[in-house]
């Protein structure tokens, strides 16, 4: 018998299954996946740690986050700076006085460049802005908004910028110094060695059953264990009886090159709309030791998702949100289900929110 039964062997499954192990609690882990770390699990492929699902860069403002991971490992001082292109044009991201200054001929200090962008948003200024394209002009003027965001974002998300909530732009920071640092928290690296190491640690001597589904194997998981953590899609535990939450997809294509150096940098950001992929990813410029001759890039193409296929991105729209509510109201009643991460909770949670949303329903648990 079991105490904790844990469906998924993502970081937000591992945390609580290291924490409950270390309280003396029997925990099972199982992952329907053949691999353990769920979405930040990498693969070392020709000495390069290939980020699978996605470039996964680890930040946060929080300094007891920062230290709880790096238990686990030694972090390099990877600062994410990525490059955009728009056309043959390269620019800096974020918006900052090296993407100005590049813009611009005429633009030299943070004067000129914000008195440029006054210009441009007060010709088309509008008062309360309802989608994003009237966000992002607001923000920034209509020149970076056709060259490094409209084509970008309706790309990812499928959708034209005037159909999008103007929040999905507020996170992109705007700066007047020459800044590129895409993240403006405190601590921030990519594990050395890669991810799996971290989730290798934190399950060390605890039982893990990978390509095992939690709804094949139910009837008999149920009888061994006490508790539950799940980490799966609410709207699956409860068999989509109020119908199923929707998510943005993400397709990778990988390819293995015969030369040390692609794009000298780990992220360029495809701005236009024509370009399909929205950006490429070179794996081994997250880590500054790598001697491989070789190169790993990852195209990464956007997509629309359908029931069954790779859930991503929670699509936290008006709809989704109250569908999300009334699985909640559920979850609330059950006496030995917890329901955690990214997909239990419906939620776009970066690493360190899902440790520290981890921590304190351990704590609750306490
Ligand atoms: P997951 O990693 O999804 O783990 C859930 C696990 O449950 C999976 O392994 C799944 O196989 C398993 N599972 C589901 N259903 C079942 C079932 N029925 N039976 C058994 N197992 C099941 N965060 C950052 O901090 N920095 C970044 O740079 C960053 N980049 C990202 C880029 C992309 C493209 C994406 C999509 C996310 C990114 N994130 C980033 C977010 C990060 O990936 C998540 O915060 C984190 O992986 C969530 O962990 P989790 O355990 O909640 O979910
Ligand atoms: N964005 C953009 N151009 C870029 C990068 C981002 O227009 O070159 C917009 C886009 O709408 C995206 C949002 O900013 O959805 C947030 O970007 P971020 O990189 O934070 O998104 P992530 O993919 O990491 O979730």
């Amino acid at each position: 018998m079991y105490d904790y039964l844990i469906v998924g062997a993502g970081l937000f499954g591992s945390v609580c299954a290291y924490e409950l192990n270390k309280r003396g609690k029997k925990c099972l882990v199982i992952d329907k996946r053949n691999h353990i770390g769920g979405n930040i699990y990498t693969e070392n492929i020709e000495g390069i740690n290939v980020h699978k699902y996605g470039a996964h860069i680890f930040h946060t403002h929080d300094r007891d986050i920062w230290n709880y991971i790096n238990q686990f490992s030694e972090f390099n001082n990877y600062i994410n700076q990525p490059v955009a292109r728009y056309k043959n044009e390269i620019y800096n991201l974020p918006f900052n006085m090296n993407t100005f200054t590049k813009l611009w001929d005429d633009v030299f200090t943070p004067s000129q460049a914000l008195k440029r962008i006054e210009e441009e948003k007060s010709i088309y200024h509008i008062e309360n802005p309802s989608n994003l394209e009237e966000q992002a002009i607001n923000l920034v003027g209509k020149t970076i908004y056709e060259k490094l965001i409209k084509g970008y974002t309706q790309k990812q998300w499928g959708k034209p910028c005037k159909e999008l909530p103007a929040f999905i732009i507020k996170r992109l920071p705007v700066r007047f110094t020459f800044d590129n640092n895409y993240f403006n928290d405190r601590y921030q690296g990519i594990p050395i060695g890669g991810y799996t190491k971290i989730i290798q640690k934190m399950l060390n001597g605890i039982e893990v059953k990978l390509n095992c589904d939690f709804f094949k194997y139910k009837e008999k998981l149920l009888k061994e264990c006490k508790k539950i953590i799940y980490t799966g899609p609410i709207d699956q535990y409860y068999d989509y009886i109020y119908g199923n939450l929707e998510y943005r997809s993400v397709r990778f294509e990988s390819e293995i090159l015969d030369i040390p150096n692609y794009q000298g940098n780990a992220v360029v950001n495809y701005t236009d709309y024509e370009v399909p992929y929205t950006r490429i990813i070179e794996h081994k410029h997250f880590e500054f030791d790598s001697t491989s001759p070789k190169t790993i890039i990852s195209k990464e193409y956007s997509s629309k998702w359908k029931l069954g296929d790779e859930p991503y991105y929670p699509l936290n729209d008006e709809r989704n949100n109250s569908l999300y509510q009334k699985y909640k109201e559920l979850a609330l009643k059950e006496k030995n289900v917890i329901f955690g991460g990214r997909l239990g909770q419906y939620k776009y949670y970066d690493m360190d929110d899902v440790i520290s949303s981890a921590l304190s329903i351990l704590k609750e648990i306490d």
